[in-house]
C-alpha cells in the first residue's frame, strides 16, 4: 500500500493512505533496504501489520521531488505565505527572508495578502508592484468576507504546500474556509509555529480532502542555512538577475560598488526600493551570521 509519511515522531512514521487513513509505522525495512532516514513529505510503500490498529511497518520510500532544508520535508510543490493586507501591515522584511529561502530552494511561492476586505483597490495594486515584477504569483483573499477562496483552492489542488505567514493574519480562518470536513481551531497554526520555538520541531502535514497537504512552516523567519552565504542572497532576488550584467565589477554586491546595474534599476524605479532595502539588511545579517 502506498502513503505519504504526514508526521514523524520519535521513531514512529504516521502515513496517511489515501480513502484509508493514518497508520503508525516503524521503519525498519527501509533502513535496511536504503539505509535513509525516512522525511515528513516521503511518499512510501508500507505493509500493513494490524489493520484494527492501523499499524505498519514502511518498506520503501519513493524517489524524491526535492527536499528542503528548512523545515526538513521531502516532495514540496509549493509554498504558500500569507499576510494579511492589513491589520497587521505586511512585514515586508519577513516575506523577504522567507521568498529568499524558497529561492535558494527551488520552491515556488504564491504569496498571499489576506483581509483584502479591508484594503482599496489602491493598497493592492501596491502590494502587488512589489512583487509581481519579481515574477511572484500574488493573490487576495479574504477568509472573513469569502473572497478568492475558490483561487486560492485551486492553487493548492494536487500539490503538497508548504504554508507560512506570522499569527494573527488568518491563516487558520482560511485553511477553515477552504478545507472541507477536519476543522482547525482558530490560532492553531500559529500556536504550533509559537511552540516550535521552545521544543524541537515537527513537521505536520495535513490532508486537505484527497488530492492536496498543507503543512506549516516553522521558524521561517531565520536565514542561517547551510551552504546560504551573502553572495548567493541576490541571486534569490528574481527582478535583479536582469540588471546584473551591467554591473561593472565581478561578484559586485549591489551595495558600495559603483557602476552597479542593480543600483541604476533601482535609482530608475526598475526595481522595488522595499525589495532593495531588504536585500541591504538580509546581506548584512548573512554576513554577520557566524560560519562554522
Ligand atoms: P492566524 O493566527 O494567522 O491563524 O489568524 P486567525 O485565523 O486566528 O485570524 C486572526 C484574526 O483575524 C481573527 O480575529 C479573525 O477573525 C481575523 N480575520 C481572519 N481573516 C480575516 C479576513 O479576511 N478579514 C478580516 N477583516 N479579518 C480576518
Ligand atoms: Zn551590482
Amino acid at each position: 500500500m502506498q502513503g505519504k509519511i504526514v508526521k514523524g515522531i520519535s521513531g514512529f512514521y504516521y502515513v496517511h493512505v489515501v480513502g484509508t487513513g493514518i497508520y503508525e509505522c516503524k521503519a525498519k525495512g527501509v533502513f535496511r533496504n536504503q539505509k535513509i532516514k525516512p522525511l515528513v513529505g516521503d511518499n512510501v510503500e508500507i505493509a500493513v501489520i494490524d489493520e484494527e490498529n492501523k499499524k505498519g511497518n514502511v518498506e520503501a520510500i519513493l524517489p524524491r521531488k526535492n527536499e528542503l532544508i528548512r523545515p526538513a520535508v521531502s516532495n514540496i510543490d509549493m509554498a504558500l505565505v500569507i499576510f494579511a493586507a492589513e491589520k497587521p501591515d505586511p512585514n515586508f522584511n519577513l516575506l523577504d527572508r522567507f521568498l529568499c529561502m524558497m529561492e535558494y530552494q527551488k520552491v515556488p511561492v504564491t504569496i498571499c495578502f489576506n483581509k483584502c476586505d479591508l484594503v482599496t483597490e489602491e493598497k493592492k495594486q501596491e502590494l502587488e508592484a512589489i512583487y509581481k515584477p519579481a515574477g511572484y504569483d500574488v493573490i487576495f483573499t479574504s477568509a472573513k468576507a469569502g473572497i478568492h477562496l475558490e483561487d486560492l483552492k485551486e492553487r493548492l489542488k494536487g500539490k503538497t504546500t508548504t504554508v507560512a505567514g506570522p499569527s494573527g493574519v488568518g491563516k487558520s480562518s482560511l485553511i477553515n474556509q477552504i478545507q472541507d470536513g477536519i476543522y482547525m481551531e482558530t490560532g492553531a497554526i500559529s500556536e504550533k509555529i509559537e511552540r516550535g520555538k521552545h521544543t524541537t520541531r515537527h513537521s505536520e502535514i495535513i490532508p486537505l480532502g484527497d488530492d492536496a497537504y498543507i503543512m506549516d512552516t516553522p521558524g521561517f523567519s531565520s536565514m542561517d542555512v547551510p551552504g546560504f552565504e551573502k553572495e548567493d542572497l541576490w541571486t534569490c532576488y528574481p527582478e535583479f538577475l536582469a540588471h546584473e550584467p551591467y554591473c561593472k565589477f565581478q561578484g559586485c554586491s549591489h551595495i558600495n560598488e559603483p557602476n552597479c546595474g542593480v543600483k541604476d534599476a533601482l535609482a530608475e524605479g526598475n526595481i522595488s526600493q522595499i525589495r532593495y532595502e531588504n536585500y541591504v539588511l538580509l546581506y548584512n545579517e548573512l554576513k554577520q551570521i557566524k560560519k562554522y
